[in-house]
């Protein structure tokens, strides 16, 4: 049986005005939300390059270029969901995969169970979500971004 660990990390700044969509999550009352080419949910990305590098497709960048139009502006649901699909397509057959929100907003705390739900049912292994700030240090600190940390692991023939 072969096993592989894979890890992945994604930050995007917060800006005025974007939807806050975290970890395959909704928070229709924050005031910011991510920039970026999607959504921003930097959890989804996070989990993507985690099962990416642990199954040696590549990265996020690689397979899905900021210059393909058909993946402009899929949210990181999306993407999770066709790396899922990918990585299996190679045989591998998904363990768990854990991820952690780094930063001061959104406050993951309330909505950890459903995150984990959500990012589950995409992934179809259990997820974890859990969060963290950084004492107010660095960009997450001062809430100029936030950022995601994730890894999976991989079974094989
Ligand atoms: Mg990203």
């Amino acid at each position: 049986m072969r096993l592989r660990t894979g890890m992945g990390v994604d930050a995007h700044q917060l800006v005025d005005g974007r939807p806050m969509v975290m970890a395959g999550v909704s928070f229709p009352d924050e005031p910011q939300g991510p920039e970026g080419h999607s959504d921003g949910d930097v959890a989804c990305h996070a989990l993507c390059d985690a099962l990416l590098s642990a199954s040696g497709l590549g990265d996020l960048g690689e397979i899905f270029g900021t210059s393909d139009p058909q993946w402009a502006g899929a949210s990181g649901s999306v993407l999770l969901g066709e790396v899922v699909a990918r990585v299996r397509a190679q045989g591998w057959q998904i363990a768990n995969a854990t991820v952690q929100v780094i930063g001061n907003r959104p406050k993951m705390a309330p909505r950890r169970r459903e995150a984990e739900q959500v990012l589950t049912g995409i992934v179809g292994a259990p997820v974890s979500v859990s969060a963290t700030s950084t004492d107010s240090l660095g960009f997450a600190g001062r809430g100029e971004g936030v950022m995601a940390v994730a890894n999976a692991l991989l079974i094989g023939d």
